[in-house]
Formats: C-alpha cells, structure tokens, sequence
C-alpha cells in the first residue's frame, strides 16, 4: 500500500481498496483527514519532543479534554494499547499497596486479547499469542467469559482488580449481555476490588459511543484506549479515577514519549471531530445499516454465513469455511477486511467515517465473493 485517502487504501500498482479494516480498527476518520493532516503538520512545525518533563500545551488540552468527557480524573499517556494496558496492571498493583494490603492478582476472561507484552499475553493467555513465550508472568486468573458465579468464586484475598475488554475483538467480536458487565461492576466494587475495561479496540467511538461502557450504564476503575484516539498516529492512554490511580504517584511509573506534542496534536484534531454533536448518531446509523446488510447477506448465502454479530462499526460475521481464504478473495475483489484470531469470525471495522454508498459498495463486493 502506497496512499490512503478517506475510506480507500490504494496500492503500488494503482489499485484502490475499499478499507473495512482500517489499520485493525485505528483509522477512526479514514485516511489522511485533512482536520489531522493540517493539525500534524502545524505540529511538525513547532515541536516534537522535549519529554514529559515540561508541560506542553497540547498535552494539558488533551488530558483535560478526556477528563471532561470520561469517568476519569487522571490519564497516563502512552504510544500504544499494551502499554496502556501495561499502565493500568501496574496500576491495579500499586493501588492496594498504597493501601497496605498487596492484592496482586488479576482475573481476566477466556478469549481476551490484551496486547503483545510479556504481561498483556499473561493475561489474554490466547494460545497462539503465547507460544513459545513461556514462563508466563504469574498473577493472572482466567474464568470462562460471560459467567458470574465463576467470576465470583475466583476472587481471593489477593484478588486486586478485574481486567477485560467491554465488547471483545481479537477473539471475534463478542458482545456480553448489559446484566453480565452490570454484574461484573457490581462485584468488583463488593469486593473491594478494581474494574479495569479494555477500551483499545472498542473505545473512542467504534460502537457508537465514546466509550462502549457507556451503553451498559456503567463506569469502571480504569480504562485502556489507542487505535482509533490517534486515527493511525500511535497514541494511547490509560485513563482512571484518582482512587484507582492513588498509587501511581511521581517516579512510579514513566516513559520516554507517551504524550508527545506530534501525538498529542492528532489526538487533539481527533477528538475536535468526534466529540461534534451528531458524529455518534451517525455511527450508529451506519453500523445498524452495515449489520442489517450483512445479515441480509447471511440470509441469502446461509452455506456460508452462520451469524452475524457486534455492535455499532465493530461487526464479525461467522463463517462456516476458512476466513483466511476469504479475506484474501475479498482483497482481490476491492475490500478490505480483518480475520478475528478466534471462532472463524471476520471482521468488518471500517473508518467511522463511512456512507451509506461505502456501505452499499462493500455488501456488493461480498455478495459477489460469495457467489462466485
Ligand atoms: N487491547 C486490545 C483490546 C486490543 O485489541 C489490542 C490490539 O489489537 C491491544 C490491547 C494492544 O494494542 P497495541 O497493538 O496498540 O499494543
């Protein structure tokens, strides 16, 4: 790939690629959105990095911006999700030390994907994601995902903190039932213990709202997100409540150039668009179109489809044969799209900028695949 612009990815050879991939759910508003390239390019102008050492005013725009607008009282910025999700572990962590009772462990759920660091394959423990890479880091208990009572009966004293992803995506787009993440809250905070929601994928807009917790009336301790806040820069935070983060006091944690000023002036220029009034009613729109669609497809082609799922702009459809093979016919055809890693689901995540014609363009494109 050469070039991209709004929905298209276009290649060396000059052809043009419907993009329902979308750099693996990142590219929030398309390729090249003249907002980000105006506002990274003032940016390059005037000052790349001088480490978090001084304040920089993008940065203080950008934390105050989220803290407007989320659950949170303190961000962490990093330059991808699994050091997001990195933070948010040490987090957990350093927050019942401060209190005096160390509850170092952590229950995570089956079929999660939290990242490529040493700690994040710990706690997705997805089997492909973890070959080869053992001794895995201790501290992480994995119950089957969408079940109460084992969520309930794995906490022990040393339980610290509940990690998972509010609407799962490498482990092919499951959504929970609202009671089960309801109940997920409620014993988190009965057991004196903290809700950590995965928002890597998820977050920034792609169900249809800022933050998919927002949906299930809930807020947790802490939050992860990336991907779609920097639409292809790489940027990331850890966001959490001031008791979350009373631990993470100054020198305990650090890097070089999380919230840098080129990051933080694409995650600036992101949020001007997203936050817009009508920019999520659109999204839903268009992700109740591009699932209505998809089920019609899975209606006329049911040898091939089994079910279609997800939420907002974050689809899977189910597959009954291989989705490598199929991926890679939909490439050919023009359209781009993303295998999840389990339960042979493919995913269609487009930009969050997307028509109805893009939309009507990328169901003719599968029709066409499934006929032939
Ligand atoms: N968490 C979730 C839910 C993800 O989907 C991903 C990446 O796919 C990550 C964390 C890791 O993000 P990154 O690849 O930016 O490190």
């Amino acid at each position: 790939m050469v070039r991209g612009r709004g929905v298209r990815l276009i290649a060396d050879d000059g052809k043009q690629y419907l993009d329902f991939a979308a750099g693996i759910a990142v590219n929030s508003l398309g390729h090249c959105h003249p907002h980000l390239v105006a506002a990274l390019s003032r940016q390059v102008l005037e000052l790349w990095h001088c480490s978090n050492t001084y304040h920089t005013p993008g940065l203080e725009q950008f934390a105050s911006r989220l803290v407007q607008n989320t659950f949170a009282d303190n961000i962490f910025m990093t330059n991808s999700g699994a050091e997001a999700v990195e933070c948010g572990i040490k987090m957990i962590r350093r927050h019942h030390y401060a209190n005096g009772t160390p509850r170092p462990r952590i229950i995570t759920l089956s079929g999660s994907f939290h990242g490529r660091t040493i700690a994040c394959i710990s706690a997705g423990r997805n089997l492909k994601a973890i070959e080869g890479y053992e001794p895995l880091l201790d501290g992480f208990d994995q119950v089957p995902r969408g079940d109460l009572e084992a969520l309930k009966n794995a906490i022990t004293p040393l339980t610290g903190g509940i990690l998972l992803e509010t609407v799962q995506g490498e482990g092919g787009i499951r959504v929970y039932d609202p009671e089960y993440l309801r109940g997920v809250r409620a014993i988190a905070k009965e057991a004196g213990i903290l809700l950590f929601l995965d928002e890597v994928q998820c977050g920034i807009g792609r169900t249809g709202k800022l933050f998919a917790f927002e949906h299930y009336g809930i807020e947790p301790d802490i939050c992860s997100i990336a991907k779609g806040i920097g639409s292809g820069f790489p940027v990331g935070a850890c966001l959490a409540t001031a008791h979350a983060a009373k631990g993470m006091t100054q020198g305990t944690h650090g890097g070089t150039y999380g919230g840098n000023p080129l990051a933080t002036a694409v995650g600036n220029a992101v949020l001007d668009i997203i936050l817009q009034d009508g920019f999520m009613d659109n999204v839903r729109k268009m992700g109740d179109l591009l699932k209505s669609e998809l089920g019609k497809v899975m209606n006329d082609f049911p040898h091939l489809i089994d079910e279609v799922r997800g939420i907002g702009l974050m689809l899977g459809i189910k597959m009954k044969l291989p989705t490598g093979d199929i991926v890679k016919r939909l490439r050919y055809n023009g359209l781009l799209t993303i295998a999840a890693s389990n339960d042979n689901v493919i995913r269609f995540m487009p930009p969050l900028v997307i028509t109805e014609e893009d939309i009507h363009e990328a169901i003719s494109i599968l029709r066409k695949t499934a006929t032939n």
